[in-house]
């Protein structure tokens, strides 16, 4: 930004200013009070910014949990997660705009992908959240709707900025990358050597089982992801975590749960069980809570570390692209109408 305000004949601390405006998440060039109307006005000539505005803002009677809807320039919608911990609030933001990854219980991917979004865009959801809830939030997970992987260069600018030191400083370990196994992005951002935790999205321990809900598998496969988390391991020393989405009857048996524990042995790895979230377009339904326990302790038995992912905001719609997909059918609707 420096090298573009310098352009514009001005001194190099206006970009500090302005890079600190829209840390607090401005929608309009006119709110930077400090920055002189001549710069303003050229500023508003060749720029945009890039905000999120709250379109729907849904608060979790349950837990503290808030999830927005949030409206893109060009009239798109994206979902981010506001999830209060006793560590402090972490924000679950969007990378892309809808998912081309096909991952059959995820509601993400249901219309492809539209577009991905700009790093901007990304930080811009914090912005907007930091701002709504007056609060600061301390951990970032990518696991809102898209797949950061297969927008890498959007993605590691992302990273840059976020943790940088006139931005929100937030620690690269406070940052979570999520993603369902794009081989060659885990790769790319294992050169990057940032203290980022990689989440991995298994959810089937065997070949045939994950090439059936997730079509990523069948350019990749296990061991292939598997190798690819090892080496990021080797690379960042970080400790790998594996979401699994449990669902009933499919990848709920004792023998998952023996392979799964045989393909991660040697890498120091986390197993995320979450209680697969029924979406209309598909039949898979979560096992019983003593199923769910069983299937973590038998994991536990065999020597790894595996919790129940805590089901945050469940009255409101808060997993993955269940909004946005509502907002589209109501839109669709009204055209065939
Ligand atoms: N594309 C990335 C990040 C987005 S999804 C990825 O695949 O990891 C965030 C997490 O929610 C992923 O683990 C995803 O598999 C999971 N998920 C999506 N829909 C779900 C559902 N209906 N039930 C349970 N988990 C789901």
């Amino acid at each position: 930004m420096s090298g573009y305000i310098s352009g514009l004949g001005q001194p190099a601390y206006r970009a500090k200013q302005i890079f600190k405006w829209l840390q607090s998440g401005i929608s309009d060039f006119d709110e930077m009070t400090n920055v002189p109307k001549n710069l303003i006005i050229k500023l508003k000539d060749s720029c945009y910014i890039a905000g999120c505005n709250i379109e729907k803002r849904f608060e979790s009677k349950i837990d503290d949990t808030v999830k927005y809807l949030f409206k893109l320039f060009d009239g798109e919608y994206i979902e981010s997660v506001l999830m209060k911990y006793d560590h402090g609030y972490t924000a679950c933001i969007s990378s892309q705009v809808g998912c081309n990854m096909g991952c059959k219980f995820c509601a993400s991917g249901l219309f492809g992908k539209t577009r991905d979004l700009s790093a901007s865009e990304m930080l811009a959801q914090i912005f907007a959240i930091q701002k709504d809830r007056k609060i600061r939030i301390s951990n970032i997970v990518m696991m809102g709707m898209g797949e950061p992987l297969d927008n890498f260069l959007n993605t590691a600018k992302f990273l840059n900025l976020v943790s940088c030191e006139e931005g929100l400083n937030i620690g690269l370990r406070h940052i979570s990358v999520s993603t369902c196994g794009v081989v060659s992005g885990i790769s790319k951002l294992a050169s990057l050597n940032m203290p980022i935790t990689l989440s991995v999205s298994l959810h089937a321990p065997f070949d045939d089982m994950r090439d059936e809900i997730m079509p990523i598998n069948k350019r990749w496969k296990i061991k292939e992801l598997i190798e690819a988390c090892k080496k990021y391991q080797n690379i960042t020393t970080r400790r790998i975590s594996f979401e699994y989405a449990l669902i009933s009857g499919f990848n709920d048996t004792d023998l998952c749960a023996k392979e799964l524990a045989r393909i991660t042995r040697g890498i120091m790895c986390h197993i995320n069980l979450i209680p697969a979230n029924p979406i209309k377009e598909n039949s898979f339904v979560k096992p019983d809570r003593s199923k769910i326990d069983s299937f973590k302790n038998l994991l536990i038995s065999y020597g790894l570390t595996a919790t129940v992912r805590r089901t945050l905001g469940s009255d409101i719609d808060a997993s993955c692209g269940q909004l946005r997909r509502k907002i589209r059918k109501e839109s669709d609707c009204a055209i065939i109408q």
